[in-house]
């Protein structure tokens, strides 16, 4: 068995050469795994199942494409695109995963998880993810029209890259006490994740933590084959 994965393409309308460069990464890299996991923040924003631009219909029919190859792609949410359903996986012939989720590969164990759950010394931002991840705050944004989904989502993004800007380092980093926390509690041999933007392989007490970095003028993806993990990159063009 081999899988390879990938988070925080924040695939964006902004962004033709991120598309392109995840297009050609399904057509090139992909294919020679079994597995394709998309760790979180595929999308910059996702305003529900509901909404189709050119970029969403187009990623669909990509990953549709390569999921019909055999493949299977599992989805994790991001804090970017919590809000990608069964519909959307469906359409993909995909499923969603949870985070942390923890699978075995022989007498390995490996965890992923997007890596946000990890920040823990972000207050913060930690409040804000349990409002907007409630079903009520959840139900209530969906029942809303389109434009005003779009507005909302605007207005957070704003707010939050805004009080990124005055957040100091360490706060948008994993705090280490947590992660060793939740690799003793699973008992975990490999921890891949996400969402911090700071791609390296960490070798620790339980193990190895491999951390992807975000599309933006690299892409980055890990590739696991038998008990085997590598971080892999190359520019974004
Ligand atoms: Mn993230």
């Amino acid at each position: 068995m081999s899988s390879c994965f990938i988070s925080d393409l924040h695939l964006d309308d902004a962004r033709e050469d991120i598309k392109k460069t995840f297009f050609k990464f399904l057509d090139d890299e992909a294919p020679k795994f079994d597995n394709l996991y998309i760790l979180g923040d595929l999308f910059e924003v996702w305003i529900g199942d509901d909404y189709q631009d050119t970029l969403s219909v187009e990623v669909i029919k990509r990953l549709k494409a390569f999921s019909y190859t055999g493949k299977k792609i599992y989805f994790m949410h991001g804090n970017r695109d919590f809000l990608l359903g069964h519909k959307f996986a469906e359409s993909c012939g995909g499923k969603i995963i949870s985070d942390p989720y923890v699978f075995k590969v022989k007498d390995k164990k490996v965890m992923l998880s997007h890596g946000d759950i990890f920040c823990i010394d972000d207050l913060d931002y930690q409040n804000f993810k349990n409002t907007v991840r409630s079903e009520k705050w959840k139900t209530n944004f969906l029942s809303k029209d389109l434009s005003e989904r779009n507005a909302i989502a605007k207005k957070l993004r704003e707010e939050s890259a805004q009080k990124n800007l005055e957040k100091k380092a360490f706060l948008m980093d994993v705090n280490k006490g947590e992660v060793n926390r939740v690799a003793q509690k699973y008992d975990i041999d490999i921890l891949i994740h996400g969402h911090v933007h700071r791609p390296k392989t960490h070798i620790e007490d339980y193990g190895t933590r491999i951390v992807l970095g975000d599309w933006d003028r690299k892409y980055w993806f890990i590739t696991l084959i038998d008990q085997e993990v590598n971080l892999i990159s190359g520019k974004v063009k």
